[in-house]
């Protein structure tokens, strides 16, 4: 237990190296400076990162008008020019980017001249169920990279730490994935252990896992975290080595929250994130996440449009300041957030804050066998077929059948239904019997909201879910 407090100096020196030999062979230059300049960035008073955004947003509105089609048409449908712009509330004239715009305008959004074959093509599930593709060059992805490092240096992970992340599969992942994993594993001390579904024999099984690395790191989705938690109280086991606990992917709920601490003895970082780009996390202080505008323009913003103010709700857009060839300008995330008041933190960081994300909500499907599968891998199957299926939900009346209800998209055929069915029958068993039905759209609650998991599963069989709170609620 001592060894695992004390930090191995072998180790330190092996990560720091492995993550400069990783850097130059992805990016080709360190990424140490660009997570200095984020780190100085959010220590900026709010009118000097103001007016900062502002000059980037003005120059990537001018170069979109020029150079990409969807955008000076979109800009000229609303009778917008770049010369009007002169303050961020300005952009409110410009709709946002939604899923749907880039499902039917992809090939639009491309920057005249650029060389497609340079640029990273990256697919999302989506938290709302509709999965997105879009692409990024690869100084884009240094600078997603270099966030990545300074949110664990806000949670106060240090290079060298071993950690252990509980997430989802990557169904369908290429060859290089695969070896990154293994690097992960190997040299950097980075752990993954997947919770596609998560039963007693697993659940124990990673508890054991955790302990024999003497992980002083855990994170993963609040669902599988609080599964986690729960069985450790149930058998009585601690952890005394885990000294850091994230969480991300869906909403961190009290009864989580507090489940988690009893069992680890920590409070949890909970961290918001869209796809594999932090959006924003929680500092020491546990009060609020910190928004991450240091490396691009992200806008709260009310269904009427207009800025949410604090106590307000709105949709988060984010405007990314370094994808030039692909330009994504107020792109919709498809998540409510709540704005916190402004004012200093007590971490020192002086990025604004936002007091909760609203409408990830973690659920389970269950099977006959005793397993829980978390939503939020679910949603990593439809990645691949991110054409394919526009959208879907999953239907579950009892434990013994799921029903997949999806909504077609471009070149869906029987192998894309085979591909689904054979990841969640892997994830639930062959004792659920799987279904899928086609539909022409998700049918929505009264309130308008599209929920990833309808579960008719009557409480008492799947009592790990309980919550204040019932089924995944996506806006
Ligand atoms: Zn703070």
């Amino acid at each position: 237990m001592l060894g695992a407090r004390m930090r191995d100096p072998i180790r330190v020196l092996k990560t720091r190296w492995a993550r400069t030999l990783s850097d130059w062979v992805r990016f080709g230059r360190s990424l140490g400076p660009l997570v200095a300049e984020l780190r100085e960035r959010d220590t900026w008073d709010p009118e000097r990162l103001r007016t900062w955004q502002t000059d980037r947003v003005r120059a990537l509105l001018r170069h979109a008008y020029d150079n990409v089609p969807f955008y000076r048409r979109r800009f000229e449908s609303v009778g917008f020019h770049p010369d009007d712009f002169s303050d961020l509330a300005d952009l409110s004239r410009i709709p946002p980017l939604t899923k749907k715009d880039i499902r039917e305008c992809a090939e639009e959004i491309f920057a005249r001249g650029v060389e497609r074959w340079r640029l990273k093509k990256g697919r999302t599930g989506g938290s709302t169920g509709e999965p997105t593709a879009f692409y990024r060059p690869s100084s884009e992805v240094a600078w997603h990279v270099a966030s990545i490092r300074r949110c664990e240096e806000m949670l106060g992970i240090r290079p060298g730490d071993v950690m252990v992340r509980v997430g989802g599969v990557a169904y369908a992942a290429t060859w290089q994935k695969r070896l990154y994993g293994l690097w992960e594993s190997r040299v950097l001390g980075v752990h993954g252990l997947t919770c596609d579904y998560l039963d007693d024999d697993r659940l124990i099984k990673y508890i054991d896992t955790i302990a024999d690395i003497e992980a002083r790191v855990v994170g993963g989705y609040p669902s599988a975290m609080y599964l986690l938690a729960t069985k450790m109280l149930e058998i009585g086991r601690r952890l005394p080595s885990v000294q850091i606990v994230w969480t991300s992917s869906e909403m961190l709920q009290p009864f989580q929250r507090e489940r988690i601490r009893e069992a680890f003895g920590v409070e949890a970082f909970d961290t918001y994130g869209a796809g594999d780009v932090p959006v924003a996390s929680e500092c020491a202080a546990h009060n609020g996440l910190h928004l991450f505008q240091s490396a691009r323009l992200i806008e709260v913003v009310k269904e009427d449009g207009t800025s949410a103010r604090p106590g307000e709700v709105g949709q988060v857009l984010v405007t990314s300041f370094y994808n030039w060839d692909w330009p994504y300008i107020r792109y919709d995330l498809g998540d409510l957030v709540e704005v916190s008041p402004p004012g200093p933190c007590v971490c020192g960081i002086r990025l604004p804050k936002v007091s909760r994300v609203l409408g990830r909500t973690g659920d389970y499907l269950v099977s006959p066998d005793g397993r829980r599968a978390t939503v939020a891998n679910l949603t990593l199957i439809f990645g691949p077929v991110a054409r394919q299926v526009r959208a879907y939900q999953f239907f579950q009346e009892d434990p013994a059948s799921v029903e997949i209800r999806l909504v077609p998209g471009y070149g869906y055929d029987s192998t894309t239904e085979t591909f689904i069915t054979d990841c969640v029958r892997s994830v639930l068993g062959e004792a659920c019997r799987i279904t899928v039905r086609t539909m022409q759209d998700i049918p929505t609650t009264p309130a308008g909201k599209r929920l990833l998991v309808v579960s008719k599963v009557p409480q008492q069989d799947r009592p790990e879910a309980s919550g204040p709170s019932r089924g995944v609620s996506c806006p």
